[in-house]
């Protein structure tokens, strides 16, 4: 086990910015184990806290004032003990204690890189793991790259989670602990600490979140809440292959920032790398992105293109580009091939880049060639996977016998 996935006996200091002044030293060894308490309220959206709360017998006219106590405390203070909610009277403290905790998945891994991005390996249920990546000191930001699913339906060729079957879409919840356990082992906590490292999210980890948009949704009101996690819609950009019906209703209903896996110009390259392309085409694809809610200047579209040797790097493929994004305001992202074990393509010579980069900025676009970060421990795009595999009903019920003593 991970040392840092073992909470319960370290002292965790609560600081609050509640009550004035404030601070409260906990002892997290009275937090109940995960196996005592049927559940956790960490990272739950705010109905969904609600409903807890009239499920313990909090009258309805209250449950929505306790919610928003719990979610305040949770959220915004990173706190694990209801016995520190002090405005929360000690009987119904007590009631969440013995029927819930704010405990987190367990980390069954996490990397460092040379170059400060960090990887967690979240263990959601046992055999359902997914990463999340922090890349630190983008500017004067930094990005916790979230997975949305463990693993992924799409295939596209360059991908190493392609390569993983489609486990299962992730909760709401179980994107917003992604960001929960990020805070704690960063130690931001609470949301309001000047200096914030972590100030963006990206849905850019395993899997396509246009695939489970109700959950990344509801993660996403969760995530933005001021007075919960509190970071902004505009500093959440959620990035998709191209699930055309779905991305203006993402805008709609998220207000988040919109990001494009282009990677082609051309219909028949783009069916081949991005095989999504041969259900929606490129046309189809740029009717939707036209149809993104409030684009401008403010709020352009980010398309990620992955620099693909002698397959899309092309100076008539940059010409090309330029007159797809007319009309649409875009900012391109170019990514270097971030190679995984037996990937079939090699990323294109520097000079390459900078000379297709050089065609797009001329073209009228912002075209930053994205440093590869945290390729040493494979955190880098593109090179998530876990060994997580999607089971039978048969096999599932085979294993929870075999548990039972
Ligand atoms: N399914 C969504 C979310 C994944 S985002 C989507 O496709 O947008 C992950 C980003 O990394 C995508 O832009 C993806 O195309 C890119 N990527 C995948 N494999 C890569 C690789 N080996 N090198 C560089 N970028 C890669």
């Amino acid at each position: 086990m991970h040392p840092l996935a073992d909470r319960q006996r370290v002292h965790f200091i609560c600081g609050s910015d509640i009550g004035a002044g404030m601070k409260t030293e906990l002892d997290l060894s009275r937090r109940p184990d995960a196996a005592s308490a049927p559940k956790s309220l960490a990272g739950m959206s705010l109905p969904a806290l609600k409903a807890e709360m009239e499920a313990i017998g909090v009258e309805p006219k209250k449950a929505s004032m306790r919610a928003k106590q719990v979610r305040r405390w949770a959220h915004h203070m990173g706190c694990q003990d209801f016995m520190a909610m002090t405005d929360i009277a000690k009987d119904l403290r007590e009631k969440l204690l013995e029927h819930y905790h704010l405990g987190r998945p367990e980390i069954a891994d996490h990397q460092v890189s040379v170059d400060g991005t960090q990887k967690w390996l979240t263990r959601f249920q046992p055999g359902v793991e997914g990463e999340s990546v922090f890349i630190p000191d983008v500017s004067r930001s930094g990005a916790l790259c979230v997975s949305s699913q463990v693993g992924c339906t799409l295939n596209c060729t360059f991908c190493h989670t392609g390569t993983q079957k489609l486990v299962r879409n992730l909760t709401a919840q179980e994107i917003v602990a992604q960001i929960l356990i990020a805070r704690d082992e960063i130690g931001e906590w609470p949301a309001s600490v000047k200096g914030r490292r972590l100030t963006n999210i990206v849905f850019m980890g395993m899997g396509e979140p246009l695939y489970n948009l109700d959950n990344i949704a509801e993660a996403i009101d969760t995530i933005s809440d001021g007075d919960g996690i509190a970071i902004g819609r505009r500093r959440i950009t959620v990035s998709t292959a191209g699930v055309a019906p779905k991305i203006p209703e993402l805008g709609a209903r998220t207000g988040a920032m919109l990001a494009i896996s282009l990677h082609a110009v051309r219909d028949d390259l783009r069916d081949e790398i991005v095989p999504i392309n041969r259900k929606y085409d490129l046309q189809t694809l740029f009717e939707a992105i036209r149809a993104y809610p409030e684009l401008g200047n403010s709020k352009r579209v980010t398309f990620e293109y992955v620099m693909l040797k002698g397959v899309n790097d092309s100076l008539a493929e940059a010409r090309d580009l330029v007159q797809l994004l007319r009309g649409v305001p875009a900012k391109i992202n170019l990514i270097p091939f971030n190679p995984w074990p037996d990937s079939p393509y090699e990323c294109s010579d520097w000079e390459t880049i900078e000379a297709f980069a050089d065609v797009v900025k001329r073209g009228g676009y912002a075209s930053p060639i994205r440093t590869p970060r945290g390729r040493d421990i494979f955190a880098a795009c593109g090179q998530l996977r876990s060994e997580s595999v999607k089971k039978s009903a048969a096999e599932k019920r085979r294993e929870a016998m075999e548990q039972t003593p």
